[in-house]
């Protein structure tokens, strides 16, 4: 059995534009079925997966089955020490492995 993390937040649909609120699996910190919304703090444990000494991740996520369409899909994740607080394409992470994690630069502030 396959170990995540969940994110909730309404999200508009890439694929039908519908907006609801969808669940986003992940896996970063510590993997243990954890439930995260906007603005929570990653959780830390044994075996945890990532580095809480960054400041800038982002984390690859997969968006569930959309209610309107069935479309599912790649989502980011931006994390600001250790907080979750946005997510968009994973086209605005270059690079950023799938079912995986990227320490970001974040030059631009
Ligand atoms: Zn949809």
């Amino acid at each position: 059995m396959s170990l995540y993390n969940s994110f909730r937040a309404t999200i508009t649909c890439p694929h039908c534009q519908d907006v609801a609120e969808r669940e986003v699996q992940f896996r970063y910190g510590h993997v243990w079925q954890h439930e995260y919304v906007l603005g929570s703090t990653i959780i830390w444990g044994p075996a945890a997966v990532g580095d809480p000494g960054l400041p800038r991740v982002v984390v690859d996520g997969w968006m569930v089955e959309c209610d309107a369409c069935g479309g599912d899909g790649r989502i980011a994740l931006f994390l600001r020490d250790n907080v979750i607080w946005g997510l968009g394409p994973v086209a605005w992470a270059p690079g950023l492995p799938s079912n995986g994690w990227l320490a970001d630069g974040g030059g631009s502030g």
